[in-house]
């Protein structure tokens, strides 16, 4: 089915584009453009430099789910403000929105209707896709850890899992190496020390979830791509990956001050790993 691209629901201009071009402390790259029939997006990449060119590297993004939204807001607001404190630990690689035709329409897929967290296997996947891998494999580099920010609509069954009850609380998808330990369950206890509900379904989506927390697959060596998912490819790529889910019944203030605080957080724990591993 070809989503609709009659009703956009906001700009991508408007509400990203310009407010990145604003941000003029940052060195910003187009690295692509998307032709569709809404029109042409523009795809940025954000690249802030530590304090030396040896720190570890972080890759954030958001939203290769059109409709999770919340993650993009908090991404423009900890580049205005809490991402200079980290600049003595880390370098970072971030990437908004993967997904604009999605978030202008309200999709979770792309202008086909395919669901770009899933097309990361096939031959020849969408150009989101592709413009991502060659960014990713251009830059060559090794990441101390990938944070990826989605969302999960509650209003919305994911396909395949119209039974499955959609959670209503946050939990996280957390990856790490076979020698190491997780870092997911401080972080996550620290979000809900701050307030943060978290889900307590033992099964979200078919995996077995811990206390709010999803351990897929060991990282550090090339990952099976099960799904096609953009964290499986990744996996060989990142010494820890942590996603953060983050429930649409939630007030969208509350989903975006969700994600500031975990990315702050996982940026405190991570701080205090890189020491360990070092
Ligand atoms: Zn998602």
């Amino acid at each position: 089915m070809k989503t609709s691209w009659m009703h956009k629901k906001c700009s991508y201009h408007q509400e990203v584009v310009l407010k990145l071009k604003s941000l003029a402390a940052f060195d910003i790259q187009e690295f692509g453009r998307l032709q569709t029939a809404a029109g042409v997006y523009p795809f940025f990449v954000v690249r802030v430099a530590g304090h030396a060119p040896d720190l570890p590297y972080i890759y954030i993004q958001a939203a290769i789910h059109g409709n999770e939204i919340a993650g993009i807001y908090a991404i423009l607001d900890f580049l205005n403000g809490d991402l200079g404190q980290y600049k003595d630990f880390f370098n970072f690689i971030i990437v908004p929105l993967v997904n604009p035709f999605g978030f202008e329409h309200g999709t979770r897929t792309n202008e086909h209707g395919l669901d770009l967290n899933r097309n990361f296997k096939v031959e020849n996947p969408e150009e989101e896709v592709r413009m991502l891998k060659a960014l990713i494999e251009n830059e060559g580099k090794s990441f101390l850890a990938v944070l990826d920010l989605h969302e999960d609509p509650t209003d919305e069954a994911a396909v395949g899992f119209e039974d499955e009850k959609s959670p209503t609380a946050m939990y996280m998808y957390e990856q790490y190496p076979a020698d190491d330990f997780t870092f997911g369950r401080q972080v996550l206890e620290k979000l809900r020390t701050a307030g943060f509900e978290f889900w307590d379904g033992t099964i979200v989506f078919g995996e077995k979830c811990d206390r709010g927390l999803i351990h897929q697959f060991q990282t550090g060596i090339p990952v099976p791509l099960m799904q096609g998912s953009f964290d499986e490819y990744m996996g060989a790529r990142s010494r820890y990956i942590l996603i953060l889910e983050t429930p649409t019944c939630w007030d969208l203030k509350k989903r975006v001050q969700g994600h500031l605080e975990f990315l702050r957080t996982a940026l405190e724990a991570l701080k205090n790993r890189v020491g360990l591993i070092r």
